[in-house]
């Protein structure tokens, strides 16, 4: 199969599906949008942009905007649960010397600097639409979309997220794999000294704290869970508040603060385990549809933002289009699978159930990082992609 990919359809408008149509604009490739969703919203709450993800958006031209919507981090401290202090990391500027070492931004404002880039770079996003079938027909994708409309395409990108439709077409039911947590994330007022991204490390959950916008700051809490399920709505405050009980400091007096269950947003924390290849034919998987990992290192997003940024530069180089989807997935696996591995070990060492194993690893952390330095994952991400 050959040649040149001048026309791609992308099926899924979230972060990694918007940035790859303006990365593949941006060299020239025209590509169209479909959002299973009537309209474009995202639900609430924050995005921690590490450097390697502002890297990818600098290479964009979309990093500003995002900088200046933000609020810059420096520092990740780790607490106790009653917030005495562990260790204090210094986070690592990838960018440059000059530019922040992580953003935290809103989900909804990032969502929107998204679309405005991708409508500037003339991409068309049809809401309420997905693709029923999907086929190869000689050197063209060949689409039937829900409306019973039909197209052809050069490439067909599933950036349709953890309960992929395009990943179920090309290669069946692979059901997402629970974790065994769940996370709870509440917006609440910035506290005026919480300019870092705080973590408090309890018996069985772990708390944070991360700053969104000046005003505004998001708890977090990640809780061990039996069972895959999501909570009652109208109780979600008040399980909140429960759990909340065994923290102090700052994360006690935001629980003071947390009264609607409307504010409150559980999930249950699942991952995409699938080996290459991520293609089938013309068509391809990025972001969390071939690899959705836990959030516990926060690079879901920041991944699915190199995946867009790489095809885009793989596509436009042209040839072969089995070579560009492999050379893709060779770039890509490694580095998405280092994440959802070191992600998972965090996200099961934050949540011992044991105290004596948790007392242990307190002060491992505060042995481990009695000096000022990266989280030690951040020199492997900032290697370039
Ligand atoms: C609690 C939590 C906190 C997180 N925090 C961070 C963080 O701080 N930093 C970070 O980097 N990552 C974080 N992540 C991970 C991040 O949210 C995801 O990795 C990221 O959103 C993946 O982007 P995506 O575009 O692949 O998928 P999504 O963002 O899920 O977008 C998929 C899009 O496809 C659409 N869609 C779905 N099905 C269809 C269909 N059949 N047809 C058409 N469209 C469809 C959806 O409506 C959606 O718009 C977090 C994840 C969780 C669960």
């Amino acid at each position: 199969m050959s040649a040149v990919i001048k026309n791609v359809l992308i099926v899924g408008g979230g972060i990694g599906g918007l940035t790859a149509a303006v990365a593949l604009a941006r060299r020239g490739i025209r590509a169209d949008i479909v959002e299973i969703k009537t309209e474009t919203s995202v639900y609430g709450v924050g995005i921690i942009q590490p450097g390697n993800a502002l890297r990818a958006l600098d290479s964009l031209g979309l990093m500003q905007q995002c900088l200046a919507a933000g609020f810059p981090i420096e520092q990740y401290r780790y607490f106790d649960a009653q917030e005495r202090e562990l260790a204090t990391l210094q986070l690592m500027r990838v960018v440059d010397a000059d530019t922040p070492a992580t953003n935290m931004i809103p989900r909804p404002t990032l969502h929107r600097i998204l679309m405005g880039a991708a409508a500037e770079a003339g991409v068309t996003v049809r809401f309420g639409l997905t693709v029923d079938t999907l086929t190869t027909e000689g050197d063209e994708a060949a689409v039937l979309f829900s409306d019973g409309t039909r197209g052809r395409y050069d490439l067909v990108i599933g950036a349709d997220g953890i309960r992929s439709q395009i990943r179920k077409l090309l290669f069946g039911e692979i059901t997402p794999k629970f974790t065994g947590h769940g996370v709870w994330r509440f917006t609440t007022a910035r506290p005026a000294r919480l300019d870092f991204q705080a973590m408090y490390m309890g018996v069985g959950l772990k708390a944070g704290l991360v700053p969104l916008t000046r005003d505004t700051a998001y708890l977090l809490l990640v809780t061990n869970e039996s069972e895959n399920r999501w909570m009652p709505a109208d109780r979600l405050a008040e399980m909140l508040r429960d759990h909340l009980t065994a923290f102090g400091g700052m994360v006690a007096e935001a629980r003071e603060k947390l009264r609607d269950p409307k504010d409150v947003i559980y999930v249950p924390i699942e991952e995409i385990e699938l080996a290459p290849p991520w293609h089938k034919g013309r068509a391809v998987l990025i972001g969390d549809a071939a690899h959705a990992s836990s959030p516990h290192i926060a690079q879901g997003a920041a991944m699915a933002v190199e995946d867009a940024v790489v095809l885009a530069e793989l596509a436009a180089a042209g040839g072969d289009i089995e070579a560009v989807l492999n050379a893709f997935e060779a770039r890509r696996y490694p580095r998405c699978k280092f994440v959802q591995e070191l992600s998972r070990k965090i996200g099961h060492d934050g949540n011992l159930s044991d105290p004596e194993l948790c007392r242990a690893r307190n002060e491992r952390i505060r042995r481990d990082f009695a000096t000022p330095q990266p989280r030690p994952h951040e020199l492997t991400l900032s290697e370039p992609i």
